[in-house]
């Protein structure tokens, strides 16, 4: 089971490291790390286990945050009615808005246990290619989605964490061309 101890911090050369593809099919042990980094991702949001083991809530986790450098990352949230509950492995971005948004409260990552003041530009939308990992039938397959707002931000975020940058390397105090995600998603409640 992944806790705190095992995720690497801000300063670790692993986090600046490009991240190495991931052999398909998937071995043995490729096969538990994405089980494992998806079940972190559902502990850190479990009322009990996230007090009992001091997790910090999560929607998203890269394999280089646990120091092995593979181009593989867990989500496990929800936003209007989808649900995003997968492995994400060897992801490629096929496309990237002009329209830049970011999240008002600015960006939140395991990897940084200081509070950060800023906000970061994200594309408000993307498309992406990917090999997705069922962790509950541990099957493998291509997968092509389009994602807007929110979602496209946690991709986004884990993506940069697969080509060794963390958000703190892209903060800003006001980003006056781009759109906030929040904002979005009230004019889409209206
Ligand atoms: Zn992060």
């Amino acid at each position: 089971m992944i806790t705190m101890r095992n995720i690497i911090l801000e300063g670790h050369p692993t986090l600046n490291k490009v991240a190495n593809p991931v052999k398909t099919p998937l071995t043995f042990a490729d096969r538990r790390l994405a089980r494992d980094l998806h079940q972190f991702v559902v502990n850190s949001q479990d009322e009990q286990i996230s007090t009992q083991y001091h997790l910090r809530p999560a929607v998203g986790i890269a394999a280089p945050q646990v120091n092995i450098s593979k181009r593989m990352f867990a989500v496990h949230f929800s936003f209007q009615d989808e649900f995003y509950s997968f492995v994400v492995v060897n992801p490629k971005i096929l496309n990237r808005s002009d329209q830049t948004t970011y999240l008002p409260g600015g960006e939140g990552c395991l990897s940084v246990d200081y509070d950060v003041d800023g906000i970061t530009p994200r594309a408000m939308e993307i498309e992406l290619e990917f090999e997705k990992f069922d962790p509950k039938t541990n099957k493998l397959e291509s997968a092509h989605l389009k994602l807007s707002g929110y979602p496209a931000i946690v991709f986004q975020h884990e993506i940069d964490h697969l080509d060794g940058i963390l958000f703190t390397s892209k903060v800003f105090n006001e980003l006056p061309e781009a759109i906030p995600a929040f904002e979005i998603i009230n004019e889409e409640d209206l």
